[in-house]
């Protein structure tokens, strides 16, 4: 019998333990050079040219809404199928989320009803867009970026499960997930289930000079000490609250530990992809399988994900099994809160169908072999019974 599988796990090795020890030896516990080492390491993974750390995806998401401007009534766009934050920030600021469907081969959100949503609507009627690299998988931001454009409209990319992940653009260029070239925004989380754990954590990044500094406000109270930004300097103490901003540091304890973990990003990637392709090849001939991520480029492959029509009670069985899978996610306009926001119940029907029938498999660096063959062998064995 195996020991229970999980569907993600987080891997600390020796070396970020000494890198978190060591951290906690030096004077500083809450933002010190941790921050700025971890912050420029990270702008330098993805390849933008700014990155602000933050205390978590969430505080992320939030922190750039207000950045952006986010106020009461303004309309944003996103998918249902995601994390509840990926909306919630959008209400943070009073705004309102408007859900487009997906697109059932990429299970992101269907660029073709973004685009009817904003041509059926005169245009200032939607501010900006939230879009995820769902599961790991790159939206083509550079095709949004155009629509953007066009309808006024400001970006950012939820790519919490995409560090690593890239798709090709029109130049067949490669364009890494959270690079900002065709987002003003991107952020990240680095709660342990995601690919680079902090513990609790997040990061934005953006090549956007003014939104930079705003974000660094926003991070710290909206306050300043830097004399080239102060309106008045009283002397060494003084200090300027100059916007309304929040406390979402991050400590250098837990950015040690993400600076370490970011070493084994891209060792981490390769063999997510390993698994990937190992799941993709086992199941593509089998008829109990509807639909499942496959092996595609660029896939960051935070999940693993099989559509069956027996999904509950394969959940079931597999847990019997030791093999703890999960849904990834209730769509978000079927939450209580969102329901109960919207009187009308809107209907989403890809994401619906997507949601009865979807399945995230065990999917980490570390799975072994032997896990992942005793995975496919007992869901090949409940639907063979
Ligand atoms: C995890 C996650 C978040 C929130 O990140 P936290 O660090 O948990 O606050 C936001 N969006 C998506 C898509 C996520 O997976």
């Amino acid at each position: 019998m195996h020991k229970s599988i999980p569907y993600g796990k987080q891997f600390i090795s020796e070396e970020d333990i000494n890198a978190v020890v060591e951290s906690l030896k030096s004077d500083f516990l809450t933002q010190g050079p941790k921050i700025t080492e971890f912050e420029k390491a990270f702008a330098e993974y993805v390849g933008s040219k700014y990155a602000i750390a933050v205390s978590n995806g969430t505080a992320a998401l939030h922190l750039c809404t207000l950045a952006l401007n986010v106020s009461e009534g303004d309309k944003v766009i996103t998918t249902p199928i995601t994390f509840a934050a990926s909306a919630n920030c959008v209400k943070y600021c009073g705004g309102e989320v408007v859900f487009a469907d997906i697109d059932p081969k990429t299970y992101l959100i269907d660029y073709n009803k973004v685009e009817k949503l904003l041509e059926s609507a005169p245009i200032g009627t939607y501010k900006g867009l939230v879009l995820v690299d769902f599961a790991g998988r790159a939206i083509d931001l550079e095709k949004f970026s155009l629509l953007a454009k066009k309808f006024n409209l400001w970006i950012i990319e939820d790519a919490c499960h995409a560090p690593g992940g890239f798709y090709k653009d029109s130049n067949d260029e490669i364009q890494n997930c959270g690079n900002s070239k065709f987002a003003d925004l991107a952020i990240f989380s680095f709660h342990p289930v995601k690919h680079i754990a902090c513990g609790e954590g997040g990061m934005i990044t953006t090549n956007d000079e003014k939104l930079y500094q705003k974000l660094l406000l926003l991070r710290t109270h909206g306050i300043t000490k830097d004399a080239s930004l102060l309106n008045e300097n009283e002397g060494g103490w003084y200090y300027e609250m100059q916007i309304l901003g929040y406390n979402y540091r991050l400590t250098d304890f837990q950015a040690a530990l993400g600076l370490s973990q970011l070493k084994r990003a891209d060792e981490g990637i390769i063999r997510r992809g390993e698994i990937a392709k190992t799941y993709a090849d086992f199941f593509n001939n089998k008829e109990y399988i509807i639909s499942q991520s496959g092996f595609v480029e660029g896939h960051a492959y935070h999940l693993y994900i099989i559509q069956t029509l027996k999904r509950k009670e394969l959940y079931d069985f597999l847990r019997s099994k030791g093999i703890f899978c999960q849904v990834h996610y209730i769509p978000v306009h079927k939450l209580p809160y969102y329901k109960d926001l919207y009187k009308e119940s809107k209907i989403f029907s890809e994401s619906e169908k997507y949601y009865n029938n979807c399945l995230s498999l065990p999917m980490f660096p570390t799975l072994t072999k032997d896990e992942q063959e005793y995975v496919m062998f007992e869901i090949d064995n409940f639907f063979n019974a």
